[in-house]
């Protein structure tokens, strides 16, 4: 990537090409050290970026570890926040439903994205499945879904409604950011 005094020079349309051309590369390099498929995310505060990430499936053995998702856990571990908000995330391929669903929890304000859904579903991508499933009732969906002992798990939330603001503002308290 180029330094922030270069990218100043740059358009603002430039400069989401030059992040995006960073997270193609990324999933290209993955093709290359087969730690996962061919997806890449980069997320940028002000200009500077806080965490990037290739597809680290096959690394980390472990099914949520998509880019998006590692260049998540990489940008608030370094920042030590929950709290995204201000972010842009750069991913070459449009967000799969879990991803989607952690952009969302990070307060990310802006997703751009370069090969759409329907192209990486044309290379065997099947997370519309996933999106189809939102919209069936409970009893049509692939995995069943089966609500038990309700009560014995509210005492927690309810415990957690009382003390859950002061846990996250002690939180975001000690995060990197606040101290900016
Ligand atoms: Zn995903």
């Amino acid at each position: 990537m180029p330094s922030k005094k270069a990218l100043a020079t740059l358009s603002p349309e430039e400069i989401d090409e030059r992040f995006m051309i960073e997270a193609i590369r990324l999933a290209e390099e993955n093709l290359k050290t087969n730690e996962g498929g061919p997806v890449g995310a980069v997320i940028v505060l002000d200009g500077k970026i806080i965490g990037k990430s290739a597809n680290e499936s096959f690394l980390t053995s472990d099914p949520t570890a998509h880019a998006e998702m590692q260049a998540i856990r990489k940008a608030c571990r370094k920042l030590k926040t929950l709290d995204l908000s201000g972010t842009i995330i750069y991913t070459n391929c449009e967000p799969c439903p879990m991803c989607l669903g952690a952009i969302y929890w990070a307060k990310i304000e802006k997703i751009y994205y370069a090969a759409s859904k329907e192209d990486t579903y044309a290379i065997g991508f099947d997370d519309k499945v996933i999106f189809w499933e939102f919209n069936k009732p409970d009893d049509k969906k692939e995995i069943p879904r089966v609500q038990i002992i309700k009560a014995k798990a509210l005492p927690a939330l309810q415990k957690w409604k009382e003390i859950g603001e002061s846990r996250i503002n002690a939180f975001e308290a000690g995060s990197r950011r606040a101290k900016v």
